[in-house]
């Protein structure tokens, strides 16, 4: 049987609460991939009302002129306007129907 240090004791301690601190900011940032946020943009979108869901779903981002589909997230697409990730049922003020 291997005998346990307190040295061992002490780094597996260590190992532990690094991963209690890294595991919440992992979940966070899953999140916001989930999400479709674009954390930077988060000013630009309150001044645009950017909500999700849209209340007209006529006037979703997914049939918006800026909005350019994210193969890898269904669920998300690219916005010209927000510079980023924004969700394919949300609306902002910038809405223009696809030409
Ligand atoms: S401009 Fe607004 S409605 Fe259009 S894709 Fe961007 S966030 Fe959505």
């Amino acid at each position: 049987m291997q005998k346990t240090t307190r040295r061992d004791a002490v780094i597996h301690c260590m190992r532990i609460v690094s991963a209690a601190c890294l595991l919440p900011a992992a979940m966070r940032a899953s999140a916001a991939e989930l999400a479709c946020v674009e954390p930077g943009s988060a000013s630009l979108r309150e001044s645009l009302s950017y909500v999700d869901p849209a209340a007209d779903a006529k006037q979703q981002c997914g049939t918006c002129g800026f909005f350019a589909a994210d193969e890898a997230k269904p669920s998300c697409g690219q916005c010209m306007i927000m510079s980023g990730a924004v969700s394919r049922t949300a609306h902002c003020e910038s809405w223009s129907a696809k030409g």
